[in-house]
C-alpha cells in the first residue's frame, strides 16, 4: 500500500516528515500512516507539473495520450480487487459497491481515452478574407481536488479528462480517504504516463488544500465537496483569474404524483436517498409525495427501510456502511435532534445498529414525516442516511417544494403522465433530472449543479471544455 507523497513520478515523505493517521471507519482504527503534505511539498508538485508539460507529455499526440489513459483503464481493472478492498477499508463503503465504483474509475479513463484525439476546434467563416480556425489547447497545471464519498471515482471524472486534453494534475484526495489516489498514480506510471504529469499531495487542514488553490502557477482548480468551502476557493482563485469548476452539496428532491407504480417507486427511492449511507451530493433526501398517497407510500417506504442491512463493509449481506467518520457522525446524529426538537417525526431509525464494532460509525436510515420548508432538515444538506417526507396538493405546489433550496444538483420526477414531465422538468432548477429513474450519472452525459450546486460540468463530452482553453486564429489571405 503506497503512503507516501507521489511527486514527480516517484514516491516521497512529505517535506516536514510528518505523517497524519488515516482510519477505517468499519471500526476506527488506524488504517495507514499517510505522508502529510503542506504547502512545500504542494510547489515541488506544482514545479514537477510544470516541467512535466515542457516534456515528452507536451509534444504527446492526443491519440498517444488517449493510449495512455485507455492503459490506466486496463490496469484499474486487473487490480479490481485490491483496489475495491481498499476503497472499502478506507471509505466504509460495502465491498461490492466498492468493486462498482473501480469499475465506473476503469469507464472514466476508458471513456476519456477515446475522447482525447475527437476535441478539436472549427473552422469559421468570419467576414474578413483569409481562414479562421480554433484551436483547443491544454490550461495548464490543474489542481483537483477531491472528497471522501466517492474518492476513486471522482478523481477519474477529473483526471480522465484533464489528461486526455493535455494539462498537468496536482491530485489532492480528501485527508480521510487518500489511498486509492496513491494507488492509482503507480497504476498511471506503470501504464506509461510521464514522470511529473499525475502529481498526488495529501495532506489534512488548510496547509495543503489552500497551498493548491493559491499556487501562481496552478491555472485551473476543480474541486468537488461542500457549497461552504467551494466559496471559499472561488475567492481564492480570482486571485490570478484561475479556471474553476465546482460540483457542491445538494438537497435534491424526489418528486412522487399518484400514477405512479409504488412498489418499484419505494424500491427505487430507497436507494436514491440511503446508498453509501446518504453521502452523497445527488441524495434524494427531500421525498415530496402528492398527498393523495402519501401515507401508503410513507408506510412503504418505511417498511422497505427497516429491511437495509447495516453493517461491517466486508460482511457479506451489508448493503450501507458506517459513515466516514466520527465528525460526520455527529453531525448527522445532531440533523435528527434537530428534526425531532423541530417538531418532525422521526418514523425510523438514527440509531447504532447490534452487532456493529464499538468503534465504527454507524447508525440505521432514518426517515421524518411531518416537516415543513423552513426546517433545518429540509433545507441543509444533511450527507448521511436522513430523508424528509412533504406532502404537496398539486404539480405548482410540487415544483414550487422542489424549488425553494439554495441548491439545484438532482432530481427525480414519478409519474405516468407525459405532458407532466414536460412541464414539471422544464420548471426544475436542477443540473440533472431523472424520471421515473433515481440514476444522476451517467458517465457520456453532463453531470452538474444549478444555484449553489456548483459551476461547470463534469463527465461527458461537455468536460473536455473545462480543461482546455480555446484560441482562435485568423489568417488574412494577402
Ligand atoms: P469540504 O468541502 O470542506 O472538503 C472537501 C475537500 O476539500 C477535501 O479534500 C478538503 O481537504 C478540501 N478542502 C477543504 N478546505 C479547503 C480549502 N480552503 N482549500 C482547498 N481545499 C480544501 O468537506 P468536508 O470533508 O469537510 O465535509 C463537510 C461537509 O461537506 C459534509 O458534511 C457534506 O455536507 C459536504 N460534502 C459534500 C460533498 C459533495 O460531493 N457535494 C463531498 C464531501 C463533503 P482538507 O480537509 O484537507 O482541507
Amino acid at each position: 500500500m503506497l503512503t507516501r507523497l507521489w511527486i514527480d513520478g516517484k514516491s516521497s515523505s512529505a517535506l516536514s516528515g510528518r505523517t497524519f493517521d488515516v482510519l477505517n471507519p468499519a471500526d476506527g482504527r488506524v488504517l495507514a500512516k499517510v505522508a502529510e503534505g503542506g504547502a512545500a511539498d504542494i510547489d515541488a508538485a506544482v514545479d514537477a507539473a510544470v516541467k512535466a508539460a515542457k516534456g515528452p507529455w507536451g509534444r504527446m499526440s492526443a491519440r498517444e495520450r488517449g493510449k495512455i489513459l485507455l492503459k490506466i483503464a486496463g490496469l484499474i481493472r486487473e487490480n479490481l480487487d485490491s483496489l475495491a478492498l481498499l476503497e472499502c477499508r478506507n471509505a466504509g463503503k460495502p465491498l461490492g459497491d466498492a468493486r462498482e465504483e473501480m469499475g465506473l474509475a476503469a469507464d472514466t479513463f476508458e471513456y476519456y481515452g477515446g475522447a482525447a484525439n475527437k476535441h478539436f476546434g472549427e473552422t469559421i467563416p468570419v467576414a474578413g478574407a483569409g481562414l479562421d480556425y480554433t484551436v483547443r489547447e491544454p490550461v495548464g497545471v490543474c489542481g483537483l481536488i477531491v472528497p471522501w464519498n466517492f474518492p476513486l471515482v471522482i478523481a477519474a471524472w477529473k483526471l480522465g479528462p484533464a489528461l486526455a486534453c493535455g494539462n498537468t494534475v496536482v491530485l489532492k484526495p480528501a485527508p480521510e480517504t487518500p489511498l486509492t489516489a496513491l494507488a492509482l498514480a503507480e497504476l498511471a506510471a506503470e501504464a506509461g504516463l510521464p514522470e511529473g504529469v499525475l502529481n498526488v499531495v495529501p495532506g489534512p487542514g488548510p496547509g495543503c488544500g489552500s497551498s493548491l488553490v493559491a499556487h501562481p502557477l496552478v491555472r485551473k482548480i476543480s474541486f468537488t465537496g461542500s457549497t461552504a468551502t467551494g466559496t471559499g476557493i472561488m475567492k481564492a482563485a480570482a486571485v490570478g483569474i484561475k479556471r474553476v469548476s465546482l460540483e457542491l452539496g445538494g438537497k435534491s428532491p424526489n418528486i412522487v404524483f399518484d400514477d405512479v407504480d409504488l412498489n418499484l417507486c419505494v424500491e427505487k427511492s430507497v436507494w436514491s436517498v440511503f446508498y453509501n449511507a446518504g453521502q452523497d451530493c445527488c441524495a434524494r433526501s427531500r421525498m415530496l409525495v402528492h398527498r393523495r398517497i402519501h401515507d401508503k407510500f410513507v408506510e412503504h417506504l418505511v417498511a422497505r427501510t427497516k429491511k437495509l442491512i447495516v453493517g461491517h463493509p466486508e460482511k457479506k449481506g451489508t448493503q450501507i456502511g458506517p459513515v466516514i467518520s466520527a465528525r460526520q457522525h455527529d453531525k448527522i446524529m445532531g440533523y435528527i435532534a434537530s428534526g425531532k426538537t423541530e417538531g418532525a417525526k422521526l418514523l425510523c431509525g438514527g440509531v447504532r445498529p447490534k452487532g456493529v464494532p464499538p468503534g465504527g460509525h454507524y447508525l440505521t436510515p432514518a426517515i421524518f414525516s411531518g416537516t415543513d420548508g423552513d426546517m433545518k432538515i429540509v433545507q441543509e444538506e444533511i450527507f448521511g442516511p436522513v430523508a424528509a417526507v412533504i406532502p404537496f396538493k398539486d404539480e405548482n405546489e410540487a415544483i414550487r417544494l422542489a424549488n425553494d433550496s439554495i441548491y439545484g444538483l438532482s432530481a427525480s420526477l414519478w409519474t405516468r403522465d407525459v405532458g407532466r414531465v414536460l412541464r414539471v422538468t422544464r420548471a426544475l432548477q436542477s443540473g440533472v433530472i431523472s424520471v421515473n429513474s433515481s440514476s444522476s450519472v451517467h458517465l457520456e452525459a453532463p453531470f452538474g449543479g444549478y444555484k449553489g450546486s456548483g459551476l461547470g460540468r463534469e463527465l461527458g463530452l461537455k468536460a473536455l471544455d473545462l480543461y482546455s482553453e480555446v484560441k482562435n486564429v485568423f489568417i488574412a489571405n494577402v
